[in-house]
């Protein structure tokens, strides 16, 4: 069902295993013309232009596009108690994690009477952005809304898809399940609206029938290709996090591993989206043709069958040979995976060895589904190979440091000559100027 790639017995640079590793091919660039005059509609024409593009992407027409704190209770007091209890729970263990990645201020001092301060100050207001189009993600929510909350965001609000299917309490609103997970975190202000239009919602802010949303500094959270093109498309009008696209995961396992589970973790990323992207690399030719053939199994049993056979029968996903787990790392780091399993003897030790990967999942006992719920990580992870440069959405995320210095007049005098000198070698006199001003000729 799975492309094989083997590529043992080559000797490939980080330039090679990039251009032969499959990736899907996304069209940014479509995109980007999809998303362009929806952003500015809803620059110019505000909820109505929400409204609109709702209607003909949704295909459902939010009355208004806050939903009531009543719709919200009503959300939580629907809940399955399982579903309460497993979101509470993950809820929980999220607060863990993200409550240790919490900062504080550090104070250097530099010289006698000079300091550096860094203070961490979180983003006054936050729009989270939760997909629901081919699937709904309360967990999304819990990813997005516990960074921020840990970071001590004041003002967080968040947006989700108005569901066409939902029940008639629930009428032209994100899924109930959403709108649940929303009162169990204490939001208050949720939007019904995806998409595109939601992230340039965010940024231009906007009225509606006496309901105003503020426009907001920061959009974070995961989407289709439409809410990465708006997202690249406004940077600089607003912030954004990593782009997080269709998901991925490489596994990297050895004759040890048990083709089964590794079957059962590719397909479960595969059930995502038909780009997303399975890849096994593996050292073992026996493991590969077992995982192959429990993947025949698998695929044809479960729910989303279709779509996980596009997934994995798609040109970003395939089986990859190498000829030992040193190549294995290799080419795991050069594709940099969103989510990077390790099935291979002492498995904690080769973790260690990976330098490029959004989030590592070690042995058997670690599948990538614990993580996309409850193991108190985040699920929200760069995509793309863009985890050789950029975190997942974090506590860090929502903060950002700044440098307050302060210097006395004898610490300044200290250094006065040398910052002179610096000056008149950039050719900057005036910051030279800026200096001696401070002390004529008493220095
Ligand atoms: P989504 O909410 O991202 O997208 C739905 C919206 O896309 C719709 O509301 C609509 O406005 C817009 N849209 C759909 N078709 C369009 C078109 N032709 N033109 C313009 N806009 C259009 O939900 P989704 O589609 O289910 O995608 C969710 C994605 O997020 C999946 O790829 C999933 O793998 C990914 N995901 C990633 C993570 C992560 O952490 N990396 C977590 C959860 C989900």
């Amino acid at each position: 069902m799975m492309t094989t790639l083997d590529i043992r017995g080559r000797d490939l640079g980080v330039r090679e295993l990039r251009a032969l590793m499959p990736r899907a091919e996304l069209d940014v660039e479509a995109a980007l013309a999809v998303v362009r005059p929806i952003c500015d509609d809803v620059h110019d024409r505000g909820a109505e232009a929400v409204r609109d593009h709702s209607e003909r992407l949704d295909h459902v027409r939010p009355r208004r596009l806050r939903v009531p704190a009543g719709t919200i209770a009503a959300a939580v007091d629907a809940l399955d108690p399982t579903v309460r209890a497993a979101l509470e729970e993950t809820i929980r263990r999220a607060r863990l994690v993200h409550a240790d990645q919490r900062r504080t201020d550090t104070v250097t001092r530099v010289v006698d009477g000079g300091t550096v301060t860094e203070r961490w100050v979180p983003v006054d207001r936050v729009g989270l952005y939760v997909p629901g189009g081919r699937a709904v993600y309360p967990s999304s929510v819990v990813m997005n809304v516990v960074p921020a909350q840990e970071a001590g965001v004041g003002s967080l609000a968040v947006a989700s898809p108005p569901q066409r299917d939902n029940p008639p309490d629930f009428a032209g609103q994100p899924h109930p399940t959403i709108l649940a997970a929303c009162g169990l975190l204490g939001v208050e202000e949720v939007y019904a609206m995806g998409g595109a239009q939601a992230v340039a919602a965010f940024a231009y802010g906007f009225e509606d029938g006496g309901d105003v949303c503020d426009p907001v500094s920061l959009v974070t959270g995961p989407g289709n290709i439409y809410v990465a093109a708006a997202k690249r498309l406004l940077r600089g009008v607003v912030g954004i996090d990593a782009e997080a696209g269709p998901t991925e995961i490489l596994v990297l396992a050895d004759e040890t591993a048990d083709a089964d589970l590794v079957a059962s973790d590719l397909v479960s990323q595969a059930e995502h989206d038909v780009v997303a992207a399975s890849v096994l690399v593996t050292d073992s030719p026996a493991l590969a043709d077992a995982t192959a053939a429990a993947l025949e199994a698998r695929v044809s049993a479960t729910k989303h069958s279709e779509r996980v056979r596009t997934a994995l029968t798609g040109s970003q996903s395939a089986i990859v040979l190498v000829d030992d787990i040193e190549q294995g790392v290799a080419v795991a780091d050069a594709y940099a995976a969103e989510h990077l399993e390790i099935h291979t003897r002492d498995a904690a030790r080769v973790a260690l060895r990976v330098r490029n990967a959004g989030a590592i999942f070690v042995g058997p006992y670690a599948p990538v589904s614990l993580g996309d719920y409850s193991a108190g990580s985040n699920h929200v992870l760069p995509t793309g190979g863009c985890a050789c440069h950029s975190s997942g959405l974090s506590v860090q995320t929502f903060l950002r440091g700044i440098h307050v210095v302060d210097y006395t007049r004898e610490a300044l005098a200290e250094i006065a000559d040398l910052v002179v000198a610096l000056a008149e070698a950039e050719d900057l006199p005036a910051h030279g100027e800026a200096i001696t001003a401070r002390f004529g000729d008493h220095r």
